[in-house]
This record gives structure tokens, sequence and C-alpha cells, in this order.
């Protein structure tokens, strides 16, 4: 009788592990904020989209901003998106 209730409980929890597991295969993990993923996103300064993945990115005040160039980063950082 004993037997059975250990092999009851190990089954269950046999079972609690698999479906952990299956449930961490088969839903696909958050990534959008990944480096590499091309999000498309408008440069402030020339109004041109980049890829984030390709971008130069600059935080300015705690929020990120996405340039094509060097240039338009520096020009950002110098006289904001005017
Ligand atoms: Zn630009």
């Amino acid at each position: 009788m004993y037997k059975i209730i250990i092999i009851l409980i190990l089954l269950i929890i046999l079972f609690y592990m698999v479906r952990r597991a299956a449930r961490a295969w088969i839903e696909p993990k958050p990534d959008e904020a990944t480096p590499g993923k091309d999000v498309m996103i408008q440069d402030p300064v020339c109004k041109t989209y980049v890829t984030t993945g390709t971008a130069i990115v600059e935080e300015v005040s705690g929020q990120k901003y996405y340039f094509c160039s060097q240039d338009c980063a520096k020009h950002f950082r110098r006289e904001g998106t005017a």
C-alpha cells in the first residue's frame, strides 16, 4: 500500500516537472528588446528609419534614441530633435 502512495507522489512530481518543461519549451520568450532584432525606429534628427540592430544608440535622460550615424547622435546631443 505504501508503495502505491510513493509511486503516486512521484508521478505527480514528474507530471508537474514535465508540464513546466513543456510550457517553457512551447511559450516563446519575449525578445523584443533583444539586440539584433530588426525593429524599425525613426532617427529623430534626419527622420531616416533605422533598425535597432544596426543603429547608433544614445541614452538621453533615461530614454533610448536610435540614430543612423554618429553625426546624427552628436547633433542630437548638441541641439536636441530640432
Ligand atoms: Zn540620421
